[in-house]
């Protein structure tokens, strides 16, 4: 796994920074697109407002010329009034009255009616025309050099004729010019009076002058900005607007020269468009970010949480649920890893195996939770010894494997931590809460390798082959892989072969001189080992029917030798009825009182119409039924399903009895004990040697036979070998007794010579 972790971080690290750089350019690319719209704006609300500010300029110029226009218009029309005044004046002095002066008339008019800020009377050169008061002749004073040159021009005309093309009007000069320091718009008109008006004062000029000005600042400012709608617009003599502000300059219509400036605040529609549209454009700029962050933010998170899910997916396909220990994929990796270590380093490594002993008891006994809680348990004090190199593996039900990486053949550090598991595993569990304590144990196969070993499945092989032997040792113990155990292996291959040779010949029913083979795989044979009653042990209640096989080569094999190869190579159900077919056949001789017990395995019930085939095969040979007893052993009671409890069920209603053999070596449950549709308890033979050996072989045997007294079952005790074990037997009240003292296991014409010979008399009905 570990050797996965940076491949997994490069991967996220990748899809990071695919990701947020794509996450990036949609940003961007946002960002740009906003950008543009910014520019597109400025650039559109500049030209709009040089356009706008193009309009006010050419507006207020062209309300300028209308002003000049109308000072052009009203002073024709002061000059024809101020005509028909002085014609009026000369009629009213003609018939001797005293009239209104049309001078005094004609600035009343100017001023009042006009709206103009100032109006002379003038002669030709420049002189007031009548008599002012002192703040007139003042104001005329002041502004009499700036005016004279428009009235000379006149002047000029007036005496060339030149105004003569037009009739109607009369000669006038309109000019903007800069009056009592003010913008101001002048005009200048000439007027008849060739006589003087009042008499004050006789000029030599034939002709006079009107003159009146507006000041453009002040009143006429006011109308044309309301007009125009210029805001806050002013007159400043200088350019001295604001930022924000434009100036239209006013040129003297004589010079050019500047005399003042309008100043106000333009309107630009561009500028009030850009104006709002950058706050919006900023709120999307600050959205997109904010999104891009939040988008990086979440990125990061489901990343995270995809490296999470991504690391426990990948951590449940390397291990195991229930211990959490590297399963066997992952043992692989590891042991191809530490092969590739040593042949770049050297050095050697050993692989342990390790299978639970009677593991499947425990489960089969208190159910796969309690199964499960002992795994765990059985985990856990292997971990509390082994280094954090090392590593241990399950590679299914109960079987471990267990590197250990940097172990040296010599020093013998790996055998001195695989006995230590023995010994920790061999002690007692405690199951459920503390209400079940159980034993187990657990056998090892080991094999050292190094960088020139064969590969991987050679070393797991031999590993294998070791445990093989170590489990055919009885159990609870170490074996190292050596190649001699290869030859045992061959050898178990070998009888396997044998064993299906043998097994066909009986099922094509040939006779040993019939079968024709090119080697002579030998034949089975069924031995008969007395049973005898306790009351009277010289005499016989039956025999337990225990099968052999003669080899050429290996001689009289026991069934221990044979009986696990049959079960391994799925042989058990022919074997078990070949003897059961040869057990009857021989038994249907003996005294009708005899029983024969027939040992059975599970995979022999668990086949269907079990009961059937044992009925018939009963029928063929002779034999009654309630002569038959079929022995299970107590792990054989808990392999079997529901079914293979019926077919029992119903076997024992045809009068076969059923008997519990090597009762205390499983799991003895008294609800087990009770459920059970058994006849008969058969004592093991470990807690019989116990008598004579051990205090408490006494009492252990002792309360066997007091809970099968009260479950109301018969008790037969096997492997009893000495007097004091049978004379014990015999006062603890058991049945029956079994065992070599008695009598010992042979063929089966040997024992039916024996019961003749000897002419001991069966007990019937034990
Ligand atoms: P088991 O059913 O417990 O059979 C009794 C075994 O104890 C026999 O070993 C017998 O020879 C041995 N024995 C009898 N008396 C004594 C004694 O006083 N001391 C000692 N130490 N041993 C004694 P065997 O014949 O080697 O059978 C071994 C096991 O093989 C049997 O144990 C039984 O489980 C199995 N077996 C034998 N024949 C068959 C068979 O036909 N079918 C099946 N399924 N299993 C069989
Ligand atoms: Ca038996
Ligand atoms: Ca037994």
């Amino acid at each position: 796994m570990f050797a996965h972790r940076p491949l997994r971080r490069l991967a996220i690290r990748v899809s990071w920074t695919s990701s947020s750089s794509l996450l990036l350019l949609l940003a961007i690319s946002g960002l740009a697109i906003l950008a543009l719209v910014f520019l597109a704006t400025v650039w559109a609300g500049k030209e709009s407002d040089a356009a706008a500010l193009d309009r006010q300029r050419s507006l207020v110029n062209s309300r300028l010329q209308d002003q000049v226009r109308r000072v052009s218009q009203d002073i024709q029309l002061m000059g024809a009034g101020f005509t028909s005044l002085q014609v009026a004046d000369s009629a009213s002095a003609a018939a001797g009255r005293a009239g209104v002066s049309s001078t005094e008339a004609f600035g009343k008019i100017a001023t009042t009616v006009f709206g103009y800020n100032a109006a002379f009377l003038v002669t030709a050169h420049g002189e007031l025309a009548l008599q002012s008061d002192a703040e007139t002749a003042r104001r005329f004073r002041w502004v009499r050099p700036l005016l004279q040159p428009m009235i000379s021009d006149l002047e000029a005309t007036q005496s060339s004729g030149s105004h003569l093309s037009n009739d109607d009007e009369k000669p006038s000069r309109v000019e903007l010019m800069r009056l009592e320091g003010r913008p101001s718009i002048a005009g200048v008109i000439a007027v008849a009076g060739s006589a003087p008006v009042d008499g004050a004062k006789i000029s030599d000029a034939k002709r006079l002058y009107l003159v009146a000005f507006r000041f453009l600042d002040g009143a006429t400012l006011d109308m044309l900005s309301r007009e125009q709608g210029l805001a806050r617009a002013r007159y400043a003599r200088t350019a001295d607007q604001e930022h924000n502000e434009v100036a239209f300059q006013i040129e003297a219509t004589a010079t050019g020269e500047p005399i003042g400036f309008i100043i106000w605040t333009p309107d630009l529609p561009g500028s009030r468009v850009i104006g709002r549209l950058v706050p919006v454009l900023s709120v999307a700029g600050l959205v997109i970010a904010v999104l891009f962050f939040a988008l990086m933010a979440r990125l990061r998170l489901s990343l995270s949480r995809l490296s999470a899910s991504e690391y426990n997916a990948r951590h449940l396909s390397l291990h195991d649920v229930l211990t959490g220990l590297p399963n066997r994929a992952m043992f692989a990796t590891r042991f191809q890893q530490c092969l590739g270590d040593l042949k770049l380093s050297g050095g050697s490594a050993v692989l342990a195996l390790i299978d639970l002993d009677k593991f499947k008891d425990v489960n089969d006994s208190y159910g796969h939770p309690a199964g499960d809680e002992l795994l765990r348990g059985v985990v856990a004090r292997m971990n509390a010894l082994i280094g954090a190199s090392d590593t241990l593996a399950r590679l299914g039900g109960d079987e471990f494997a267990l590197i250990l990486a940097g172990a040296n053949e010599a020093d013998g550090g790996h055998i001195v931590l695989c006995n230590k598991i023995i010994e920790a595993l061999s002690k007692p569990f405690e199951l459920r809460g503390g209400d079940t304590t159980v034993r187990i144990g657990c056998s090892i196969g080991i094999v050292s390798f190094n960088k020139t070993s064969d590969g991987e499945s050679e070393i797991f092989r031999r590993a294998d082959v070791a445990l093989y032997e170590a489990k055919s040792s009885g159990r609870g113990c170490l074996k190292e892989y050596q190649a001699s155990l290869d030859h045992r292996v061959e050898a178990r291959e070998s009888l396997k072969k044998d064993l299906r040779l043998v097994l066909q010949d009986r099922e094509f029913g040939l006779d040993e001189t019939e079968a024709f083979h090119f080697h002579d795989a030998g034949h089975l044979e069924v031995f008969f080992q007395g049973v005898h009653p306790a009351s009277d042990w010289d005499r016989l209640t039956g025999a337990e029917a225990l099968v052999r096989w003669r080899h050429p080569v290996h001689g009289l094999l026991s069934p221990d030798r044979f009986i696990p190869i049959a079960e391994e190579a799925d042989m058990m159900d022919q074997l078990g009825e070949w003897v059961l077919r040869n057990a009857a056949l021989a038994a249907a001789s003996w005294p009708p009182e005899m029983l024969l017990a027939v040992n059975v395995s599970p995979s022999q019930l668990r086949h269907r119409g079990f009961d059937n085939r044992v009925l018939s095969v009963l029928s063929e040979a002779g034999l009654t039924p309630s002569r038959l007893e079929l022995e299970l052993t107590e792990a054989a009671f808990f392999d079997i399903d529901e079914q293979a409890q019926a077919t029992l069920g119903r076997l024992r209603d045809h009068g076969v009895q059923i008997v519990l053999d090597d009762f205390g070596t499983g799991f003895s449950s008294l609800s087990h004990l009770i459920h059970l549709n058994i006849d008969r308890i058969k004592i093991d033979r470990s807690f019989v040697s116990l008598l004579g050996t051990k205090a408490e072989g006494a009492a252990i045997v002792s309360a066997i036979l007091g809970l099968s007294r009260t479950l109301g079952k018969a008790t037969t005790a096997e492997g009893v070998e000495t007097e004091g074990q049978r004379d014990f037997l015999i006062a603890a009240g058991c049945h029956d007794l079994q065992g070599f003292l008695l009598s010992r296991p042979v063929p089966s014409v040997e024992f039916s010579a024996s019961i003749l010979l000897a002419d001991k008399k069966p007990v019937a009905g034990r």
